[in-house]
């Protein structure tokens, strides 16, 4: 029968689909049916179960009950009957037999009963899941009541922590609740030290473990390798090598790193004997724990350093307050002396009242002030004492690098003595009443490293300065020194200025006097400047030159010179004068000339200003009125000529009938007649050569001298000389040599006037050398520079020169008498001087006969060695 049924259902399975996906759920109106239920699936199942095979009918069901866990188990069993009605009427409709009917009922049964096992499987699996949940939850409820005591006893310690930022409180509120929350046989807790050692701070538990103080290094791998994870290690049993001594044998241990901001600050460990894994359980909290107190910990040290700090600030606050207060003190101290030096420049004005600040402000019981002396500065002596005037009796003098002051004056360096008594510079002054007895400061007082004294300050107590007094005494001594300075120099300045109002005093007392002088003489004087611009002009000077005192003081001395001399200009060179003042054996230099102003003769002579270093201030010209001398002269020349004329004219007639009669025109004269009429002669010869020259003179001397001027060759004009005098040279038998090199240039002279000279100059040559001596004639051209001085500073810089000179080696010319030669009827003492006959005319005719020819003569002598007479001629111009 089941066969049929499954045969039938397998034919009818269509048909049947169809019929049942219509069926409606009564219930919900929907065809619930095939949600539960996938009616293919359901209708193979069905067939394999009228086969026998439930296995498909059973895994459908259990899917449906486990997927349609909305479906009750009524609402499947009517969708079931529901299915059975409509296979049962497609069965009936088929016109199935009652058995297979029958087959389908049970079919269905079979379905249910099956549905219903399945059903109630999967009920009782239901129930132990939720029994299983149900345990699950208590257990997780005491979990989490354990962890909330964890926490609660986590958050009890975490305000413990919190209330506190004393280190060691915080070590022992971390210890004590680790070992009251882990109940651990032993716990350590370990510290990094500065050599970042591992110490142990605090320990609970039993006595065999690590105590406090107990130190392990960094690198004991128990504790290395709690650093390598973040939670620590555990050990289920302690590692018996040597390193590990510190843990207890048979215990478990746990590590648990302290790491704060900064890196490892420490580490915690738990040793346990009995239940080791009462460790591992503890873990969490032991962590959280160590991580708190990591924190606390630091922000304890934190707390401390920063407390420290503040401290430290507190402190350096407080330092520099008092450092500000005393440089305040020193600054006021600094002002109020120096506003008392800049007040007065009374030196002991200043120095007792700076004293008797400063003794005030370090409170010294004695102070003085001792100053180098002016005429010997290696001395100090006592200028100020604290309270007291400078006395004779009071004052001290003693050498600088003497006693304690002496030693600060030597050395630049203050010096703070704590007890003299104990120092070896201490020097007890005779008569001084000083008691070496307590401290003593010595400050040397300086300006630009020159020092001006030493200031001492002391007290009977030892010890009693200190460094601080020294340093406001340094800030203050510099001041001090500055007033001294001043007020020593103000005392100078004061004193060069009496001294110069005296001088000036004096000077214009002086001036006026000269003043007076100058306008009181009757010579002319002008002053002019360095730049010829006339400067002061006397009266007489005015009625000379024919003009106004102011007028001339517009003019130029360089116009005044070309006005005044015209050609004659050069005799006065105003240039050359400032050029070269002096001569070389350091005299002044003076040009003078003569010219006529008017009916006047005057006498001008130039000569420089110069002050005391010989500086030149410019140049002095007087003019002096020589008419009445010059007209005395002349008339002197005059009479003298006159006379002379008178006489010549006599002299001539004595000299011819003398002639006469020596010849014997007059009839034969015996000897001694013929002795006189020779003697009558020789003086009547001698008178008219004196007459000669004195004629000679008076002419030079008037002016009346015609030059006529030519360039002539001087060898010439010597040759005739020579030639003249060869006789009596020859007589004397004198050797004559002549050096004259060839080419010498022209002299420009007067032929006759130059013949004179040459002729009285060889002659004394000749007459002055005794018989067989030399004569030695020399010509060569002169430079301006090798001419003597004073010659020098009388020459035209602009000539050219011939030197000719005539030496002797004749009887010479005492330096004495050498100045004199020129001089008219002087003649000097010397062996020949009787045998050389002569007039003491000749060189005084010669002198202004040269100075006509515009030259120069000077001699040099040696006694008993000879002489010789260098005479300057200018050299002829191209013109001339
Ligand atoms: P005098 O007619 O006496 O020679 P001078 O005027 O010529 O007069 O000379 C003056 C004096 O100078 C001489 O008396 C003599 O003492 C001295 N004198 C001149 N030339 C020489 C000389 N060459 N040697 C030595 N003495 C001389």
């Amino acid at each position: 029968m089941k066969h049929v049924l499954s045969h039938w259902l397998q034919t009818q399975q269509t048909n049947l689909l169809q019929w049942w996906s219509h069926l409606h759920d009564v219930t919900t109106g929907s065809v619930a049916i095939l949600s539960h239920l996938d009616p293919q699936r359901f209708a193979s199942a069905l067939t394999a179960a009228a086969n026998g095979d439930d296995q498909s009918l059973r895994a459908l069901f259990s899917e449906l009950i486990a997927d349609q866990s909305d479906a009750d188990l009524p609402t499947l069993v009517r969708h079931l009957n529901q299915l059975h009605r409509i296979a049962r009427t497609a069965l009936l409709h088929d016109n199935a037999d009652p058995a297979t009917i029958d087959s389908l009922a049970q079919l269905f049964e079979h379905a249910l009963v099956t549905l219903a096992d399945v059903w109630s499987e999967h009920t009782s699996q239901l129930i132990h899941e939720r029994e299983f949940i149900a345990a699950s939850l208590d257990a997780a409820s005491a979990a989490a009541d354990q962890r909330a005591l964890q926490l609660k006893a986590l958050n009890d310690i975490s305000q413990r922590l919190s209330a506190t930022l004393d280190h060691d409180a915080l070590i022992e509120i971390v210890i004590d609740s680790l070992h009251r929350l882990t109940d651990a046989y032993h716990v350590a807790l370990w510290l990094t030290d500065s050599d970042r050692r591992f110490r142990v701070v605090a320990c609970r538990g039993s006595t065999e473990g690590p105590s406090v103080g107990h130190v392990l290094p960094a690198t004991n791998p128990v504790i290395q390798a709690a650093f390598t994870g973040t939670s620590g290690t555990f050990w289920p049993t302690a590692p018996t090598d040597p390193d590990h001594q510190w843990l207890l044998a048979g215990c478990s241990v746990l590590v648990i790193p302290m790491t704060g901001g900064e890196g490892v600050i420490g580490a915690v460990t738990l040793q346990e004997r009995y239940n080791p894994l009462d460790l591992r359980f503890m873990q969490d909290l032991a962590q959280s724990i160590a991580s708190q107190a990591a924190i606390a910990l630091q922000n304890a040290d934190l707390y401390h350093t920063i407390r420290t700090l503040n401290a430290e600030l507190e402190q350096r606050v407080i330092e520099r307050t008092r450092e500000l207060e005393e440089e305040k003190d020193r600054l006021a101290t600094l002002h109020a002396i120096a506003s008392e030096v800049n007040r007065s420049l009374d030196l002991d004005l200043i120095l007792n009242n700076s004293l008797e600040m400063l003794a005030h402000i370090v409170q010294a019981e004695h102070a003085s002030i001792l100053l180098t002396e002016e005429e010997s500065p290696s001395l100090l002596a006592t200028r100020a004492i604290l309270g007291r005037k400078v006395t004779p009796d009071n004052m001290v003098r003693f050498a600088i690098g003497q006693g304690i002051a002496g030693w600060a004056a030597q050395h630049g360096q203050t010096v703070l003595v704590n007890d003299v008594q104990q120092d070896d510079r201490w020097v007890t002054i005779p008569g001084s009443n000083r008691k070496r007895e307590g401290s003593m400061i010595a400050v040397p007082l300086f300006v630009q490293g020159e020092v001006l004294g030493v200031m001492t300050l002391s007290h009977s107590r030892p010890n009693f300065f200190h460094e601080g007094h020294v340093r406001l005494l340094n800030a203050c001594a510099g001041t001090i020194a500055i007033g001294i300075n001043n007020a020593k120099l103000y005392r100078m300045i004061i004193d060069e200025s009496n001294r110069r109002s005296e001088l000036l005093e004096r000077q214009q007392r002086e001036t006026s006097q000269i003043t007076a002088i100058l306008q009181s003489l009757l010579d002319g004087v002008l002053v002019c400047d360095i730049h010829g611009s006339i400067l002061s002009v006397n009266q007489a000077a005015g009625r000379i030159l024919h003009r106004p005192i102011e007028e001339l003081l517009l003019w130029n001395m360089h116009d005044l010179i070309q006005h005044c001399l015209g050609t004659h200009a050069a005799d006065l060179p105003l240039e050359e004068l400032f050029r070269r003042p002096l001569t070389t054996d350091g005299t002044p230099r003076t040009f003078t000339t003569t010219t006529t102003i008017g009916n006047a003769t005057i006498n001008f002579s130039l000569s420089p200003v110069l002050n005391e270093n010989d500086r030149t201030l410019g140049a002095l010209l007087v003019l002096r009125d020589i008419t009445r001398e010059v007209e005395a002269d002349r008339m002197k020349n005059e009479f003298i000529g006159t006379m002379s004329h008178e006489l010549r004219t006599p002299m001539t007639a004595i000299k011819g009938f003398t002639q006469l009669l020596a010849m014997g025109g007059l009839g034969q004269l015996n000897d001694t007649q013929r002795e006189f009429v020779n003697t009558i002669y020789n003086n009547t010869e001698r008178m008219i050569n004196l007459i000669n020259d004195v004629l000679e003179i008076t002419k030079i001397e008037s002016g009346s001298i015609d030059l006529e001027w030519r360039s002539l060759h001087l060898a010439e004009a010597l040759s005739g000389v020579i030639a003249e005098l060869q006789s009596q040279i020859s007589q004397r038998q004198h050797q004559l040599t002549i050096s004259i090199p060839p080419g010498l240039p022209l002299i420009r002279a007067d032929a006759m006037r130059l013949h004179q000279i040459l002729y009285h100059v060889l002659l004394n040559a000749v007459k002055y050398t005794p018989a067989g001596g030399k004569i030695t004639i020399a010509v060569r051209e002169i430079l301006n520079v090798d001419f003597p001085e004073p010659v020098r500073s009388t020459l035209n810089t602009n000539h050219r020169y011939l030197l000719l000179s005539i030496s002797d080696t004749g009887v010479g010319i005492r330096p004495e008498d050498l100045p004199r030669i020129f001089d008219r009827f002087f003649r000097a003492e010397n062996p020949l001087k009787v045998e050389a006959g002569g007039t003491g005319l000749g060189l005084s005719i010669v002198k202004p006969l040269v100075k006509l020819l515009g030259g120069h003569i000077w001699a040099e002598s040696t006694v008993g060695q000879g002489s010789t007479f260098y005479i300057a001629l200018p050299v002829a111009t191209e013109r001339a």
